[in-house]
């Protein structure tokens, strides 16, 4: 009798690099004799951008490299081998697929254009009876459950986020069966070193407000520290507009603008905490915060291109600036705005800056300035460890006037150094070896 060929799936790691609530995992596990798993760092990635800075600077290449190694060998454990690259996706995934007899690939579903053009390319050299199955998985109120059609979103969050709240519910966390360790194969490939991605070494500077590694297991070490075993969760709405240290807020952004963590898990996490420990607005605000995240990734897929254009998606016309002197000084932290000056000298130094601190410094470029807002959107896209497309333009569009607040509010530098930062200790830590 002849034997019955077995079937074996690809799963394609990209932005949802966990093993924790992966809907990639869960859907190939349930279909196929043999996994396998695969990560490309895409040498296009660490290209430069049109404004010229380079894609992924130093502090999210190295967090990327801590979480892969991470996910290989959490991998590993589950009997799943995860095969790494440095090199061309549309190259070297067809020919894995055809080394491995590949039927079917499962990835989380994008949808703006760069990670789209990746897929396209790898998805055209493909053998055509291969199988792609993509699915949404970065999200905390999942497409299929909003009940709202995309074209109708509301350009104000919070109409989006009332109709959410009182409409919808939020799935459970993804889960797949443990393979035996005959699902294993040989693997000779290794995770690409800062160097061998064209990096210096890494010099971690100790004020940094994100401290932490990269991979799924800071990340839950992070919810276990921040929700039961500090309860700093439950002082969130008070401490959240800090400046200094790990504890102001949560930190999650790098881990889940990666996909080292999903938002369910958080949010399953805070209603635990919350059964044991009491809820309140805190524990709430942490949850309004991340329908802030799934908000901006709706609103990129509703408005498409026009989230990284110059008029934004109110196509509003302003006179935008390019003095590259004046985006230098901004980005040397060398304007006349000490408050400015210091949070852009943290993110230099670290890749990472408060949202309050985000917020001024985008203001101050693109309506004090008037500089072309996208040029200051490429910068933080290049510097910040928890660059995420959505999150980046969508609040860049915000802060700038062209995209989704109804106030078009502008940021009083000066008051706001005085209300967060009275006492100048923020400005006097990121300020004091850089006089000028
Ligand atoms: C100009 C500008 C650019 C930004 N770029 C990014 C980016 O590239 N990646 C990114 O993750 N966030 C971005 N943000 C949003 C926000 O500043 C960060 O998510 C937050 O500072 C991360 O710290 P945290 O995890 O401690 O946040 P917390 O206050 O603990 O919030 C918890 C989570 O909620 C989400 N969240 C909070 N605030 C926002 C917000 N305004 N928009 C969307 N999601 C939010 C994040 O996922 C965050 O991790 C940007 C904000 C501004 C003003």
């Amino acid at each position: 009798m002849q034997k019955k060929q077995e079937s074996v799936g690809l799963i394609w790691f990209t932005n949802n690099l966990r093993v924790l609530d992966n809907k990639a995992i869960e859907l190939a596990s349930k279909s196929h004799d043999k996994l396998i798993a695969i990560y490309v760092f895409d040498v296009n990635i660490f290209n430069k951008n049109i404004f010229g800075f380079k894609k992924i600077e130093i502090f999210r290449a190295n967090f990327l490299i801590e979480t892969i190694t991470e996910l290989k060998n959490n991998l590993q454990k589950e009997n799943i081998t995860l095969l790494t690259y440095f090199d061309d996706s549309k190259g070297i995934i067809p020919s894995i697929c055809e080394e491995y007899n590949i039927s079917d690939i499962y990835i989380q579903k994008e949808w703006t254009s760069e990670e789209l053009t990746i897929f396209k390319d790898v998805k055209n050299n493909l053998n055509n009876n291969i199988k792609v199955t993509s699915v949404y998985d970065q999200f905390l109120y999942h497409p299929e459950d909003i009940n709202i059609e995309i074209k109708s979103i509301s350009n104000v969050f919070s109409n989006f986020r009332k109709k959410v709240e009182k409409y919808s519910t939020i799935r459970a966390e993804s889960i797949f069966t443990r393979r035996d360790k005959t699902n294993l194969i040989n693997n000779n490939t290794v995770v690409p070193s800062l160097e061998t991605l064209g990096y210096k070494a890494l010099n971690k500077n100790n004020n940094s407000a994100f401290p932490f590694n990269g991979g799924e297991k800071e990340a839950l070490n992070r919810i276990n520290f921040y929700f039961s075993k500090s309860k700093k969760l439950s002082q969130y709405k008070q401490t959240r507009n800090g400046l200094i240290g790990e504890d102001y807020s949560s930190k999650f952004s790098p881990w889940l603008a990666n996909g080292s963590l999903s938002s369910k898990t958080i949010y399953w996490r805070i209603k635990e905490y919350e059964a044991e420990f009491g809820a309140n607005q805190s524990t709430y605000w942490l949850i309004f915060e991340l329908i802030w995240r799934d908000y901006f990734k709706y609103i990129s897929i509703k408005h498409s291109s026009s989230f990284f254009k110059i008029d934004g998606i109110l196509e509003k016309k302003y006179e935008w600036k390019t003095d590259d002197r004046q985006i230098q000084n901004w980005i040397q932290g060398k304007t006349r705005e000490p408050f400015v000056n210091a949070n852009m000298i943290e993110l230099k130094e670290t890749g990472f800056m408060s949202n309050r601190g985000r917020q001024n410094v985008a203001s101050y470029f693109s309506k004090e300035l008037m500089l072309d807002w996208r040029i200051g959107a490429a910068y933080f896209e290049s510097m910040l460890i928890d660059y995420d497309v959505h999150s980046n333009y969508g609040n860049w569009l915000y802060i700038s006037g062209v995209g989704n607040d109804p106030r078009d509010r502008k940021f009083n530098i000066k008051s706001q150094a005085e209300r967060y930062d009275p006492e100048s200790k923020y400005q006097n830590l990121w300020l004091q070896k850089n006089i000028f």
